[in-house]
């Protein structure tokens, strides 16, 4: 999904760890960031709790690099540690925004990451102030440390709940105190977020790949609306106040965000992937020599459209693989030329031949148009565009940064019309219905808004005026 990678960004990546043991935690949390980095490319942190301190280290880029020199090695043992990985959906990309949140207060020492966007920050924020608070971050994970210490009475969790009865939004969050570890996921589980245990450890992680990479085995979902308390006491639950009857997580997760290897509210992302390809070849078939996916999330519908079609899986595109998820870069002049640099045609496999290309989605169509030229370039006679998803037709204000109209080539233009635009000889999308069906296995109902404007939230609720159509 080339085109949603060139043009929305992805939020966040989280991860916590409460070990029985005074251990070296912030290498588990490192792991668990490594597998998540592809939630967030801009910055990355690492907090430890240990007697009654809380340490920490945060830098801007990959995990990788941001804790390579020694960064890592410096962090101390303890038996609590919480991770973060950003993309910026507010707030700009410097490091001064970088998570966790690292704060002191009524509860003692606390930190906070969270994964999603809350749409009544402005709101809470102004409040907080008029209450004497002072910000040093233009980060909604801040305003949730802020706004859980005014209302705690020195009990976390009970500042914590009273926070989630405030808050608008999407947030999958991991808190940390000097003794216990909180998992909370907003009342209507945009966000994912999980349970892992080893044999000394419970783990809670934005996908079950980061369970796997630290060795830790899936317990299960955090529910929508659940706050877990992980303590010396062991795992506890409590539940917000009015928790929607319908879960309504971003389906954009099946369909491009989550890494294929994750199993999100009880299913495969791979599946949903591998379904959402044969759904296509059924519904949309179309004569043609070959078929591919854009590297490397649409390889598997492209696998899966080969398998109902009978169109044979060959590569048609070559990609970099030491270029990172382009849309993770923010500054968009960085973008713009990003693509030649990423892939490349394999032209012995194309010249002469009709081809199907399949991606997760399209956004503003700049990057489609592209490809679909540089197949054309290395010599197919025809290509034919195939969509893992709906058009996108509205912007999305909960975690994902499609802010506007204007952004989107399908808010104004019909299959035919994109077509046209892209340069390609066919073009179609799933529906709606379609897509509901590739994830039928999850037990989650979904949230569709950027495909047919039905956001969980109502349009009045959010602080933009960014939902109106252009
Ligand atoms: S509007 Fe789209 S991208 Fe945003 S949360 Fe809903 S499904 Fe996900």
């Amino acid at each position: 999904m080339d085109e949603i990678q060139d043009e929305i960004h992805e939020e966040c990546g989280v991860f916590g760890v409460f070990s029985q043991e005074n251990r070296n935690v912030a290498h588990t949390v490192y792991y668990g960031l490594y597998a998540l980095q592809h939630r967030g490319q801009e910055s990355a942190g690492i907090a430890v709790a240990f007697a009654d301190k809380i340490t920490y280290f945060k830098g801007m880029g990959l995990a990788a690099d941001v804790f390579s020199h020694g960064a890592l090695d410096e962090l101390p043992e303890g038996d609590i540690a919480i991770g973060h990985v950003r993309y910026s959906t507010t707030g700009a990309s410097q490091l001064l925004n970088a998570q966790p949140v690292v704060f002191t207060g009524k509860c003692g020492k606390m930190a906070v990451a969270h994964n999603g966007n809350l749409i009544n920050t402005k709101q809470l924020r102004q409040e907080l102030i008029r209450n004497n608070a002072v910000f040093q971050t233009a980060i909604d994970s801040e305003v949730i440390a802020i706004l859980i210490n005014s209302l705690s009475d020195g009990d976390i969790v009970q500042g914590v709940k009273r926070a989630c009865a405030k808050l608008k939004g999407s947030y999958a969050l991991v808190i940390m105190t000097a003794n216990k570890l909180i998992a909370v996921r907003d009342p209507f589980g945009i966000r994912p977020l999980c349970l892992g245990t080893t044999d000394s450890d419970i783990v809670v992680a934005s996908e079950t790949c980061a369970l796997d990479a630290v060795g830790a085995n899936f317990l299960r979902d955090v529910k929508p609306g659940e706050i877990v308390i992980i303590d010396d006491g062991g795992v506890k639950s409590e539940f917000m106040d009015d928790i929607p009857a319908q879960a309504r997580m971003c389906i954009f997760e099946y369909v491009y965000f989550a890494r294929h290897d994750s199993i999100l509210d009880g299913y495969s992302v791979y599946e949903a992937r591998k379904e959402a390809g044969k759904l296509l070849a059924k519904y949309y078939p179309v004569e043609a020599d070959l078929v591919s996916g854009v590297p490397d999330s649409a390889n598997v519908a492209a696998r899966g459209y080969a398998e109902v079609s009978g169109v044979p899986f060959v590569e048609a595109l070559a990609k970099n693989r030491y270029v990172g998820r382009t849309f993770i870069q923010p500054d968009q002049r960085q973008r713009e030329n990003s693509l030649n640099v990423k892939m490349n045609a394999l032209r012995a496999n194309i010249r002469g031949k009709r081809v199907i290309i399949i991606d997760d989605s399209i956004v503003r169509g700049t990057t489609m148009r592209k490809i679909v030229k540089m197949l054309r370039d290395a010599g197919a006679t025809e290509v034919h565009v195939r969509i893992c998803s709906p058009i996108i037709k509205h912007p999305c204000h909960l975690g994902i940064d499609i802010q506007t109209y204007s952004q989107l080539i399908g808010a104004y233009r019909d299959e035919e019309q994109i077509c046209k635009s892209l340069g390609a000889d066919s073009v179609r999308y799933l529906t709606v219905e379609q897509l509901l069906k590739t994830c039928e296995g999850a037990h989650s109902g979904f949230c569709l808004g950027c495909f047919n404007g039905e956001y969980p939230y109502p349009p009045e609720e959010y602080e933009t005026d960014k939902l109106k159509f252009e």
